[in-house]
């Protein structure tokens, strides 16, 4: 489905990440991945080697999506090696939770330069490219505490709701270009961000997934195939909950 296509996915070492960049390799994209950590990106890596097919490319890049001319830097580098850009994902993000009133200032800027600057970061430098050549699609990971908000994550909900606000604005700057923006937002996934949540917290928010169950990274990649996909050729500005129905 995304046969010769250019993608890049930040935060792709591990959880939703991850599982989109196998799945695009799956479908025959040329696939760049981005992370912090030099012996998770090489693993992944190594299964992305495993499943590509001979003409594919897959490489990885280490950066901190917060920081603007690191990113630009590295970006240029991916964008010379895979010869293009059609792709990009924004999934890099972080929590630090806390009641407001505890939120030091440090993690308050910190939650909201990797969640939402990373996107001022990486969208400016690939729009250079995607329109010139009048095609792109750029897919940005929020969450639905972005929609309805959660006690103890105002930080995390103010950079995600950022999000949306922010594709919503360049989808309309954009769309002529044929360069469509759109977001996903997950309910509540299993992967690392989730995994050390205590056993009552994870019972109360079960609750109130219509589906009583949790997702998997896998049910937010094929969404992502989907808006990467020309099947979602006329959607911009939208943003899909990935929840089993907590937001309706
Ligand atoms: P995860 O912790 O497995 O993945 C986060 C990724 O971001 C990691 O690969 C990490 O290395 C990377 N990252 C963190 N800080 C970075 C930085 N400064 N620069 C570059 N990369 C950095 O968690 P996940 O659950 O896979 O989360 C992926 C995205 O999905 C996040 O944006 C998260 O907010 C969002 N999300 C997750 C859930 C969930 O239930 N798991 C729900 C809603 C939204």
């Amino acid at each position: 489905m995304l046969k010769k296509q250019k993608a890049i996915i930040t935060g792709a070492t591990s959880g939703i990440g991850k599982e989109i960049a196998i799945q695009f390799v799956k479908n025959g994209a040329h696939v760049a991945i981005l992370g912090t950590n030099e012996e998770k990106a090489k693993e992944v890596l190594k299964k992305l080697e495993d499943i590509k097919k001979e003409d594919q490319k897959v490489l990885y890049k280490l950066v901190d999506v917060s920081k603007t001319l690191d990113v630009e830097k590295v970006f240029i580098d991916i964008i010379k090696e895979l010869d293009g850009i059609d792709i990009l994902i924004n999934n890099a993000g972080i929590t630090k939770d806390n009641f407001l009133i505890r939120i030091s200032e440090e993690d308050w800027d910190r939650v909201i330069a990797v969640n939402l600057k990373s996107l001022y970061n990486t969208s400016k430098v690939v729009l250079r490219y995607m329109m010139k050549k009048k095609y792109g699609r750029i897919i940005n990971i929020s969450s639905v505490v972005g929609i309805i908000g959660n006690a103890a994550q105002t930080n995390y909900a103010a950079s995600k709701a950022g999000i949306i606000g922010f594709s919503k604005s360049l989808a309309k700057e954009v769309a002529k270009k044929n360069i469509y923006v759109n977001c996903i937002a997950p309910g509540f996934i299993e992967t690392k961000m989730t995994k050390n949540l205590p056993d009552k917290v994870k019972e109360k928010l079960l609750s109130n997934i219509s589906m009583n169950r949790f997702g998997s990274s896998l049910d937010v990649a094929n969404v992502a195939m989907f808006l990467a996909s020309n099947l979602s050729n006329y959607i911009t500005g939208q943003v899909i909950c990935v929840d089993g129905g907590m937001v309706m």
